[in-house]
């Protein structure tokens, strides 16, 4: 056996219906604040990321699936989605096209992470960005949407946090009153904070290394050192998410860890999740369209973890049952059996059928472990007299009807199909058991 690589995960039968389910959920959200959906190819240059997500970042540092391709160039496995979305802003010139560029995107990242509950080196992320808007309204709209999604999937014991992590303008006199509070402290942070001290002193906040954290805790605050502008936006922000009835607490450690966070920076956790908790995080990125090439645009977003989403979500309901099992007696029973199949699928049914000529008790067996709601017998006498028995399951209740009103018995449909495919998954057809 070849085992799947560690940190990736199958999803399953009976695990992908919670994940069609979420994203279900997650299109009609979109859907619902103007959100419209790209795809974007899951390999991109290495210098987007080293660019986008930064240089003095864990993700570019340590955990990219990066490599020299075939032809020499260095490329690597996306590990998060904003710089592709910024690239395919830029490179399709997407303002030119929509309204207001706002759009989403599913799909997986990859990053050298270790792995463990909740976190894995192959995830999925829905990712949402808007472009363009400077306005705090967008701020407030985009936190209240993230929470609404959360909501939409059933998770009710979800918390958001929301941080400022001001502009270019005032963030370096921030940093520097990092290192002074620091001060002599900083010979007992752990090596990476050392080095993060020395080259980019707001990323201390991102360390997890229990002995660093009082350490990290008595730091002075973003929202201490903001400019007039990034203060008035802060508040605007706030104060709309008040007027928009969500419940937020603002953390001062929140600064996300990756460097083109301007102004407002925001998660959600879970609270059943564990370690693990952050169930999505985002925040404002007003420089990076322009830092990648593009013009000077405003962008604001946020990414989901899929996996921690679905882990989060209440029980669904389970898979469809089949509305049928064909049960087909006898070698003469086969053909008829599958254009009986064939018909009920194109009335939209679900139909299920068992192969190769076994006997009445195995395929009986299979109708029964598949769950189906009815199982319609073809046997002898039923094709000579050209019917069929229909045995309903919950009730036992067995009838023969004629093969020609089997369809409409199973769909409960007065009106009969008309014969063509395409029109037939035209019509709404009720069901309703028999
Ligand atoms: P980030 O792109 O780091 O801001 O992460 C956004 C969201 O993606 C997080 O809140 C998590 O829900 C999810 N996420 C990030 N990294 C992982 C991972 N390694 N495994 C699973 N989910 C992740």
């Amino acid at each position: 056996m070849i085992p799947a690589i560690r940190g990736t995960h199958d999803i399953l039968p009976g695990e992908i219906e919670r994940w069609q389910q979420a994203e279900q959920v997650v299109r009609d959200v979109c859907e619902r604040y103007g959100y419209r959906e790209i795809r974007t190819p899951v390999i991109e240059r290495e210098e987007l990321f080293a660019k986008g997500t930064g240089e003095t970042t864990d993700i570019v540092q340590k955990e990219m699936y990066a490599f020299e391709d075939k032809g020499g160039e260095r490329v690597t496995l996306r590990p998060e989605a904003t710089p592709s979305m910024v690239r395919a802003f830029v490179e399709h010139a997407l303002e030119q096209h929509l309204p207001t560029v706002k759009i989403f995107s599913l799909g997986p990242m990859f990053r050298y992470e270790r792995p463990q509950k909740g976190r894995y080196r192959q995830f999925h992320q829905l990712d949402v960005e808007a472009f363009g808007v400077a306005d705090a309204a967008l701020d407030a709209e985009v936190v209240e949407m993230a929470a609404a999604l959360v909501a939409a999937l059933g998770i009710d014991d979800a918390e958001v946090v929301v941080n400022s992590v001001g502009c270019a303008e005032c963030r370096p006199a921030f940093g520097r009153a990092l290192v002074t509070a620091l001060g002599d402290r900083e010979v007992d942070l752990c090596v990476d904070c050392r080095r993060r001290a020395a080259v980019n002193p707001l990323r201390i906040f991102d360390c997890k290394v229990p002995s660093c954290q009082p350490i990290v805790d008595a730091l002075p605050h973003a929202t201490d050192y903001l400019c007039d502008a990034c203060r008035s936006h802060f508040e605007a922000t706030t104060g709309l998410l008040e007027a928009l009835e969500v419940a937020f607490r603002v953390s001062h450690r929140l600064v996300r860890g990756l460097d083109y966070y301007s102004r407002t920076t925001f998660e959600i956790l879970g609270g059943r999740l564990g370690a693990q908790n952050a169930l999505l995080g985002g925040g404002r990125y007003d420089g990076l369209v322009r830092q990648l090439g593009g013009p000077d645009r405003a962008g604001i977003g946020f990414a989901a973890g899929m996996e921690r989403l679905v882990l989060a979500m209440p029980d669904g309901p389970g898979p469809r049952a089949p509305d049928a099992f064909i049960v087909a007696l006898g070698h003469a029973a086969r053909e008829p059996a599958h254009l009986l199949a064939r018909d009920l699928r194109r009335a939209e049914l679900a139909a299920l059928i068992d192969y190769g000529d076994r006997s009445m008790k195995a395929q009986m067996r299979r109708a029964n472990r598949t769950g189906a709601r009815h199982v319609l017998i073809l046997g002898e006498d039923e094709l000579a007299h050209g019917s069929v028995t229909v045995k309903h399951m919950a009730s036992g209740a067995e009838t023969l009807v004629r093969r020609d009103d089997v369809v409409r018995r199973l769909t409960g449909d007065p009106v009969p199909i008309p014969p063509e495919p395409a029109a037939a998954s035209r019509l709404p057809v009720p069901k309703t058991a028999v």
